[in-house]
């Protein structure tokens, strides 16, 4: 007799199931829709988070209690990136169509690590549209990552890989006599550095150099920087340039950065995390031709393009260069020349992970749907409001900008006379902790010249010029409050 098997994960009641899932879906469509009349984020209660110390289950509970829980413990408590006033950090609100593929992605349940399936080519596509959007040429490589982060960790990998005077996969960076070194402005991300400590350069490995007034890089110090190096026996050789620092949204001179790559033999790296897709906009169309002539770019999906997270992605002008610093073919993953093995270029030999999710379906969705001129119109809009923000800063008697405001990132604060400069930076501090905490507005930080800022950086489809209209007027009407509890004291 067949012996049964003891248990299947697959739902007990098919129906019962489709109920549970039409009600989840239908709630969650709610939730988008009427995200404007929710607070946009709220402290959650300790009772709510003692929720989640309890311990692991052995036995299972029903979907539809579980689903209970969601409801009154998870979904009430977002980060508000959906919600139409969300512009802290650089996080993009997400896309309703982006959600509906990440189901039909999941159903699938592909690896992307490698193999012949049609997953491979829905992330072939979508880096192809890449390529084209930043002008790469057509034997460019990429490939999907969490994020800027690990776009940037690829990008750097692979410059060190070809620009190493050995074979550094074989030998390693440790005891060489010959010191590589590596380049960008004091604004760079801190992924760059953790990048760099990672692959064995260190941060003594990088040369952060000193920003204009307008926080982009002093080419003039770059320069000098790389010749003294040079004449002290170092190698130089990556350039890793700005287009869009995360502090206030600068672009370094990339032309200039180029120029200079070229002239020393280095790799010109591009971090465009959320920047990169302002080439997609009128306003800054014109850098499209110097991004297209980078050795690589990091940017994110997940940023200014608004697809959920994570999406990243890493383009590199060079396939071989690229697939040479990480492709490795034990006997388990050797590619065969038919059946589900089969297929020639593998995403496992372009990056660090073996395993890959299909999160190329929910940005070819998102690009079908949407077309690229929706997100060239939305990264305009953003840009637009960025600059009527930043111009009602300007003209505002009790406000200043932090910074100059090129792109999509506003940095403020409110100046009340005959405060020094801490009383300053922590009146805005606890302007932005009330405006969060009142569940208003979500903007977030900086230092800027050693002084505390309110940053607002725009990667929201959802914001409107009203909502920045309230923004305004909660600073302000939070600034009166707090002052006169001071002369209360
Ligand atoms: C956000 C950001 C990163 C890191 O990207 P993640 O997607 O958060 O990993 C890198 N560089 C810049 C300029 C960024 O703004």
């Amino acid at each position: 007799m067949t012996p049964q098997n003891r248990v299947s994960l697959d739902p007990a009641n098919w129906d019962d199931f489709s109920t549970s899932a039409h009600q989840m879906l239908d709630d969650m469509i709610e939730n988008m829709r009427t995200v404007r009349d929710r607070p946009i984020w709220q402290k959650m209660p300790d009772d709510i988070r003692a929720e989640f110390t309890a311990p692991l289950p052995e036995n299972g509970a029903d979907l539809s209690a579980v689903y209970e829980e969601f409801t009154e413990h998870i979904l009430p408590y977002p980060m508000g990136t959906t919600h139409p006033r969300f512009w802290a950090w650089v996080i993009g609100s997400g896309l309703p169509v982006s959600v509906l593929a990440e189901l039909l992605a999941a159903t699938q349940n592909p690896n992307l690590g490698g193999g012949d399936h049609v997953a491979n080519e829905v992330e072939k596509q979508v880096i192809n549209w890449s390529k084209q959007m930043f002008g790469f040429p057509e034997g460019a490589s990429g490939l999907l990552v969490s994020g800027g982060s690990m776009a940037n960790f690829v990008a750097l990998a692979v410059a060190r890989h070809n620009k190493a005077p050995y074979d550094v996969r074989e030998e390693g960076v440790q005891g060489q006599a010959v010191k590589m070194t590596f380049y960008a402005s004091v604004e760079a991300h801190s992924s760059v550095p953790k990048a760099l400590q990672l692959l064995g350069i260190g941060k003594a490995g990088l040369r952060l150099i000193p920003t204009n007034d307008q926080f982009e890089i002093d080419v003039a110090a770059l320069e000098a920087q790389i010749i003294a190096d040079k004449t002290a026996g170092y190698l130089p050789v990556c350039i890793i340039g700005g287009l869009g620092t995360v502090n206030t949204g600068a672009v370094d001179d990339l032309g200039a950065l180029l120029k200079i790559a070229g002239k020393y033999d280095m790799w010109f790296h591009i971090d465009g995390a959320f920047g990169a897709m302002s080439v997609l906009a009128p306003q800054f169309e014109h850098l499209r031709d110097i991004v297209s002539q980078a050795d690589s770019l990091a940017f994110d999906f997940h940023k200014w393009m608004y697809i959920p997270y994570e999406a990243g992605c890493t383009l590199i002008r060079d396939r071989e260069q690229h697939s040479t610093t990480f492709s490795e073919h034990p006997a388990y993953l050797a590619h065969q020349p038919r059946g589900v093995g089969a297929g020639t270029d593998w995403f496992s030999d372009y990056g660090l992970q073996l395993s890959r999710g299909f999160k190329a379906l929910k940005i070819w969705f998102a690009i079908k749907v949407h077309g690229l001129g929706d997100f060239r119109q939305s990264i305009q809009q953003n840009m637009d409001h960025a600059t009527y923000l930043a111009q009602k800063v300007t003209a505002h008697p009790d406000l200043e900008l932090a910074a100059p405001a090129p792109m999509n990132i506003v940095c403020f604060r409110f100046v009340a006379p005959g405060l020094s400069g801490t009383e300053q930076d922590d009146l805005n501090r606890e302007i932005l902790f009330r405006i969060q905490e009142a569940g208003i507005a979500v903007p977030s930080y900086t230092t800027l010249n050693g002084r505390f800022a309110i940053r607002v950086a725009h990667t929201n489809h959802r914001s409107t010029y009203e909502d920045f209209d309230l923004l305004l007027e909660s600073v302000t009407d939070f600034a009166k409050v707090i002052l006169a509890e001071k002369v209360a004291g």
